[in-house]
């Protein structure tokens, strides 16, 4: 008999550890089938690590412990908190906007009793829950009218379906764009029932080019935000009061997708300017259609405001009520909503305190990690992200740590609790204090301290 094989006989039995004493427990708070299947998994592993020479220590209490690793690893939410240290600071896949204490403590309000979502208070019958952030927003964004639906991708759908089915939709060629995650204004316009009318070229194209392309059939100019990508050179884009002021003339709507959409403006941070909300209204839209959760700053949603004949409309559509939000979406949007109400939305929405921290802060932060950790702090920038600010940055202060290996460094902190999430460049694994939220630094040392 050979070694291996020697080795592979003496592994316990499925039953022998099953009798072990702290099985009991595991079996206590998991369940019995779970807490077997994770015994014969670790066994499967000990095998194989055994027939292919890998170290691999056999002793009881060892597999105890393997398995109970395996037991947690299985049974642990699939969604948990990780640490953005990436320096994107609306970064779609690490959930995008976090939310301000607030919009939490308003989300746990609405979740943990009754509420009035469908109920009138002064009447005592049934109510409508489209009305809720309806008067915050007519008053944040000067529109008559808003309505609330799962995201900016479900306003557009609705908006389509319920307003140019059949119809005709006019939109230049500059702005036929793909979103992410394979999300294209053409595809959805197919889907929608509205007939797609392309003007103007790539780079450039007219208000004449507009009212040359409009028929009786025509239901919507649409304006897309070029959110993830940039045009430089020689550009052209009609304003959107020229688009709207076409299409009152001649009685069609004017839509415009903000993407991102912002209540406040982006300027005085060092940002590029991006239009406001409350600027497409004014500039005569009759629906303006934005995310929740991007530069808002609040839950994942999809904003729509506008004339309010035309919102009416989208409220009686059949896809409305496919499309609406839950109570939690309402109580953190009206929370978030509130902040810039009451002119602090800088200062408490973690988007804007992310967007508005100061160098001197970046750098102390970046300073502290290095000196418990190593590493050289050096020069960077940020990005807002999120289809937001396409190309925009902002200055900001790293930890870069030189090692033989990044992609090993930054998966072992993906492997920390909480996973911290890291960029590689120039071969450096670098660290973005902007992204990660001030009660998580420490979190986030003791991650460097086991993983460098
Ligand atoms: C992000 C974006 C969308 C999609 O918004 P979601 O809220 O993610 O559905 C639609 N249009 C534009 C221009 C965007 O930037």
């Amino acid at each position: 008999m050979n070694d291996k094989e020697a080795r592979l006989r003496s592994l316990p039995s499925v039953d022998s550890l099953l009798a072990q004493s702290p099985i009991q427990t595991l079996i206590d708070s998991h369940s019995r089938d779970l807490v077997i299947d994770s015994i014969r998994q670790t066994l499967d592993s000990a095998r194989q690590a055994i027939l292919a020479s890998r170290p691999i220590d056999t002793d009881v209490c060892a597999l105890m412990q393997l398995i109970e690793q395996r037991l947690r690893d299985t049974t642990r939410p699939s969604l948990m908190p990780v640490v953005n240290a990436t320096g994107v600071i609306i970064h779609t896949n690490l959930g995008r906007a976090v939310l301000s204490t607030a919009a939490r403590q308003a989300m746990l309000a609405a979740a943990r009793s009754y509420n009035n979502l469908e109920f009138d208070l002064d009447t005592g019958k049934r109510g409508s829950r489209l009305t809720h952030a309806g008067q915050l927003l007519r008053e944040l964004t000067g529109a008559e009218d808003a309505l609330v639906v799962n995201n900016n991708a479900s306003a557009l759908i609705l908006i389509l379906s319920a307003l140019a089915k059949d119809g005709e939709v006019v939109i230049s060629r500059g702005q036929l764009v793909e979103i992410g995650g394979g999300f294209r204004i053409p595809a959805i316009m197919q889907e929608s029932g509205a007939h797609l009318v392309e003007v103007g070229t790539t780079n450039r194209t007219r208000i004449a080019d507009f009212a040359a392309a409009l028929s009786e059939r025509t239901a919507m100019l649409l304006r897309v935000h070029a959110s993830n990508f940039k045009q430089v050179g020689f550009v052209e884009q009609p304003p959107l009061s020229e688009l709207a002021g076409l299409a009152q003339e001649r009685g069609v709507l004017a839509v415009d997708d903000l993407g991102s959409g912002t209540l406040l403006d982006t300027a005085p941070f060092g940002l590029e300017r991006e239009p406001t909300i409350q600027e497409s209204v004014a500039a005569g839209a009759d629906l303006v259609c934005f995310s929740g959760d991007k530069l808002l700053g609040g839950p994942q949603a999809g904003i729509i405001v506008g004339r309010a004949g035309a919102i009416e409309g989208l409220k009686r559509h059949p896809l409305a009520r496919a499309l609406r939000v839950d109570k939690l979406t309402y109580a953190a949007l009206i929370a978030t909503l509130q902040h810039y109400r009451r002119g602090e939305a800088v200062e408490c929405i973690p988007v804007w305190q992310m967007i508005s921290s100061s160098l001197d802060d970046l750098r102390k932060r970046a300073r502290t990690l290095s000196a418990a950790v190593g590493g050289t702090v050096i020069e960077g920038e940020s990005t807002v992200g999120g289809g937001s600010l396409p190309g925009a940055t902002l200055p900001t202060t790293l930890l870069a740590i030189d090692c033989d290996v990044p992609d090993m460094l930054t998966a072992r902190l993906r492997q920390a609790n909480p996973p911290v999430i890291a960029r590689i460049a120039d071969g450096r694994v670098l660290l973005d204090p902007r992204t990660v939220l001030p009660e998580q630094d420490e979190a986030l040392l003791q991650a460097l301290r086991s993983s460098i």
